[in-house]
């Protein structure tokens, strides 16, 4: 049998961009993917900076002492 089922994903980035919404730096929400040809990464057109997101990996959820 093949499996009917596509792996399960959520809303879960598909690349290995993350999405940003607000600016790191200032907090507006123009940003524009930059070209792949320059890196990648963001770019803020309110405070004219690039930057990139960068996933450093899963981290174990808190316990919640409730
Ligand atoms: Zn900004």
């Amino acid at each position: 049998m093949t499996e009917p089922f596509e792996t399960p994903r959520s809303s879960a980035p598909q690349g290995p961009r993350a999405v940003p919404f607000h600016c790191p730096y200032c907090g507006e929400e123009n940003l524009f993917p930059r070209p792949d040809d320059v890196g990648g990464g963001w770019e803020c057109r309110a405070c004219l900076r690039a930057f990139a997101v960068t996933f450093l990996g899963q981290v174990r959820r808190p316990e919640t002492a409730s």
